[in-house]
């Protein structure tokens, strides 16, 4: 804790100086800086009574779940950073997790229950404690139930804490229709191309060695906008150190803006793509041949089925210039086995999207990266397998 010396406070100091919202925010981040800044220089503080406490917590922003340090000063929180010991964040946020404090004032916020009280969609409510909430949705589920029956309620969760309401209410409830429709539309074709082509899911977060790679391939993953923290450091962090980036995107998206081969392909035809670059790295004796005997099956027949799918002939579909595809598959295997394709998140795209994945595992397992330094590993999630439970109804995919 740190003590400062009133003389002004900091509430009547934004008072005389702001009059809008914004003010306020833009105040508030001048403010702490100003503080930090002086109070480095040993200057005395004088604008506002009290200590400032420093709690430690998590951004649940979104479900990357950054470790938190909070700075507050009696109820009212100030600024949030991020926990330099936290592997997360490591001491950094991305925008959203900066925006902390304003989405925690922000007058909209919803902050307790509500109730319908008018027509559907005409919009009126009235607040509620949390104990008339639960009673009002209870006694709704239990009349559905006596009417039709415990399988005629559906959940549908996703991400925080979801499996709370999904997996385990709907088991006590007794309706096997639970989902998380979210996650289908998210990380499930990675997750069912995976079991497919290696017999397990990746899971979460995505298992790439960035610290290793030294090239890099994003395609249909916008790292920087489709924001993850500790993804956007790693990429950052690999760049600075030198590994070579690819980025196949159609817009000039914010990591085609750091990348050493910007594709921007022809929406949906990544995969002609992927085979084009199988095609190079077999035609050209680019792939990891120790690798493909040791741990692989089938490559003879992806070599003849990929023959005909030169750079030539990907070009019209991807509207991508042949020579680029074949120099994007010569830097992949030249650098191999420290080269990767990220398998990415929110991977539904044209609705081939499992096969898409296929082939991105495909095209990693050729340059030898599965489980390899530099490459893509296989995470275990921290739970623990010996507590046994019934199966549940809907299967996760994602959360963070
Ligand atoms: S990635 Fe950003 S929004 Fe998500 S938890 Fe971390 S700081 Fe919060």
């Amino acid at each position: 804790m740190t003590d400062f010396n009133p003389k002004l406070t900091r509430r009547g100091f934004l008072k005389t100086s702001a009059s809008s919202v914004g003010a306020l925010v833009f105040l508030d981040r001048a403010f702490w800086s100003m503080t930090s800044g002086l109070a480095k220089l040993g200057a005395p503080l004088p604008w506002f009574k009290g200590q400032v406490k420093t709690t430690y917590n998590y951004c649940d922003i979104c479900p990357w779940r950054c470790g938190i340090v909070v700075k507050s000063v009696g109820n009212r929180v100030y600024k949030i950073d991020g926990n330099p010991k936290d592997p997360k964040s490591r001491g950094m946020l991305c925008a959203r997790g900066q925006a902390g404090v304003s989405f925690l004032y922000d007058p909209d916020r919803l902050k307790q229950p509500m109730i319908r009280t008018g027509a559907r969609g005409e919009g009126k409510f009235k607040n509620a404690t949390w104990e008339e909430a639960l009673d009002y949705s209870a006694q709704k589920m239990l009349t559905i139930k006596d009417r039709y029956g415990p399988e005629s309620v559906a959940f549908f969760g996703h991400t925080s804490g979801d499996f709370w309401f999904t997996d385990y209410l709907s088991q006590a409830w007794g309706s096997p229709n639970s989902a998380k429709p979210s996650v289908s539309m998210c990380t499930t074709p990675r997750e069912e191309a995976a079991l497919i082509t290696f017999g397990r899911a990746i899971g979460n977060h995505e298992p790439v060695d960035w610290d290793n790679a030294r090239a890099i391939v994003l395609i249909g993953t916008h790292i920087g906008e489709d924001a993850r923290n500790t993804m956007m450091q790693d990429l950052a962090n690999a760049r600075a150190r030198g590994a070579k980036l690819v980025v196949v995107d159609p817009h000039y998206s914010s990591a085609a803006m750091k990348a050493d081969y910007w594709l921007p392909i022809k929406p949906g035809t990544d995969t002609a793509l992927l085979l084009a670059w199988m095609n190079v790295l077999i035609g050209e004796k680019l792939y990891d041949a120790d690798f493909i005997a040791k741990w692989t099956v089938g490559f003879d027949q992806l070599a003849d089925h990929v023959k005909a799918f030169t750079p030539e002939w990907a070009a019209p579909i991807t509207d991508l210039p042949a020579d680029k595809i074949r120099e994007t598959a010569r830097a992949m295997g030249r650098n191999r086995p420290q080269s990767v394709i990220v398998p990415g998140r929110h991977v539904i795209w044209y609705g081939n999207d499992t096969q898409r994945m296929r082939a991105v595992y495909i095209g990693n397992a050729l340059v030898g990266a599965l489980g390899r330094p530099g490459g893509m590993y296989f995470n275990k999630p921290p739970f623990i397998d010996e507590i046994q439970h019934p199966p549940f109804a809907a299967t996760s995919g994602a959360g963070g």
